[in-house]
């Protein structure tokens, strides 16, 4: 039986576990103690939740029950753990838990699945260190680079391959499917982040959709002159720029509704950042989504071309660096309708929604038949120390979760 104390221990528990940062909340970035401190605990859990355990060469770490038919494909099920700077104890976190005490629950049952079940650990799901998301889930399915680890740095400079190499792990095995075996579904369980179920009052989403980000960086270098003895027409400020591009992205975005489109630019860095000095040069990165791949390719190009134009007016050089561009995920009817049935046989309230944020489900979207419940959390907050979500919706998702890998585990129950 899924057991609410023992959830409630192990959200606390990993509440405990961050390493410092500037402000509240968990600082459990990918790759730093913090993190590894966490995958070892979930590691414990799982393996007292009667998995056997297994890594991958990028660190993710996958929990096994035996099918009664081993060489059929195995149902897996799982999320991160990894935080943003500051972030709450809920993204990731649920979805592991839940995941983790479904398997500890059927096990303690003695529930033999005809087909084999996996919990999965995603290692580096948040791109806050890194700066790009779900590489854990991308590596195990062969969609990630050695040369992108090389390219790939946090803030002080250190590659995603070297912060590997540090950790024990194989950076140079990546590039083919590090995920080889045959695999009949993926579920992930997950917080929405946002308000739509708190403000309709429902306990469950079924996620239609994830929207996925195209990335990219914009390193505008106009020249750093002295800002009193330099006339206005005579200046290349690359903040006036900046500001324009800001500006454009918002208008960019707001114009696409069928599907909407957001469109952010959360890093915006100045230089050499003095009163008296015009700013010489400024980067700044953005994020743009949808759930309509089309509908985002067009808001990231006319973006870069608005970018462009404005550096030409302005004399300025615009450098654009692509860093990711992932394609949305589309969840298959068939699947909508078997997590619906379950949902209304639970006799749970829900809803069919679209995901807004990127998860590790997208990926799998692609290749296998792919599923996503979630659940309210307080005034939509996420990636904040203050997100927060109910524990009767913790349950609700978890007992809803047991019953969806209870039936995909099922030979008779058709996916595909
Ligand atoms: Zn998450």
């Amino acid at each position: 039986m899924i057991d609410r104390a023992r959830l409630e221990a192990q959200f606390a528990h990993m509440k405990a576990i961050s390493g410092f940062g500037e402000g509240p909340g968990i600082y459990r970035m990918a790759f730093t103690d913090a993190d590894w401190q966490g995958r070892t605990y979930l590691m414990r859990l799982m393996w007292e939740a009667g998995l056997s355990l297994r890594e991958d060469a990028f660190g993710n770490v996958i929990g096994r029950m035996e099918g009664t038919d081993p060489t059929l494909p195995a149902v897996l099920f799982g999320s991160h753990a990894d935080s943003v700077p500051g972030g709450g104890n809920f993204d990731g976190v649920l979805g592991i838990l839940a995941a983790i005490e479904t398997a500890r629950s059927l096990t303690e049952e003695g529930f033999r699945p005809e087909h084999p079940l996996e919990v999965v650990l995603f290692l580096c799901e948040e791109s806050s260190r890194f700066g790009a998301a779900t590489l854990g889930s991308r590596a195990m399915l062969g969609a990630l680079t050695v040369e992108e680890t090389h390219r790939y740095r946090d803030k002080d400079g250190v590659s995603l391959y070297k912060a590997m190499m540090a950790r024990g792990l194989a950076p140079d095995a990546l590039g083919k499917p590090l995920y080889t075996g045959p695999v009949k579904a993926f579920f992930e369980v997950h917080i929405e982040q946002g308000k739509v179920l708190e403000h309709e009052g429902k306990e469950i989403g079924i996620v239609t959709g994830i929207a996925a980000p195209t990335r990219f960086r914009v390193r505008l270098t106009g020249s750093a002159d002295h800002s009193g003895a330099t006339p206005m027409e005579l200046r290349h400020d690359a903040a006036c720029a900046a500001a324009e591009i800001v500006l454009a992205a918002e208008l960019l975005a707001q114009a696409e509704s069928a599907p909407p489109a957001v469109a952010t630019v959360g890093m915006l860095q100045i230089s050499p950042g003095a009163m008296n000095v015009i700013p010489g040069s400024a980067v700044l990165g953005v994020d743009v989504r949808s759930i309509d791949a089309a509908v985002k390719t067009r808001v990231a190009k006319r973006l870069q071309t608005r970018a462009r134009d404005i550096g030409a007016r302005r004399g300025i050089d615009v450098d654009i660096e692509p860093i990711s561009d992932e394609r949305p995920a589309v969840i298959s009817p068939k699947v909508l309708d078997f997590l619906e049935a379950v949902a209304k046989d639970s006799g749970c309230s829900y809803r069919r929604m679209p995901s807004g944020a990127g998860h590790d489900a997208m990926h799998w979207a692609e290749r296998v038949p792919t599923g996503m419940l979630f659940i309210p959390c307080k005034d939509g907050l996420s990636h904040n120390p203050d997100e927060s979500a109910k524990m009767e919706d913790i349950l609700t998702v978890t007992r809803l979760l047991e019953e969806v890998v209870r039936r995909a585990s099922r030979r008779d129950t058709h996916l595909e």
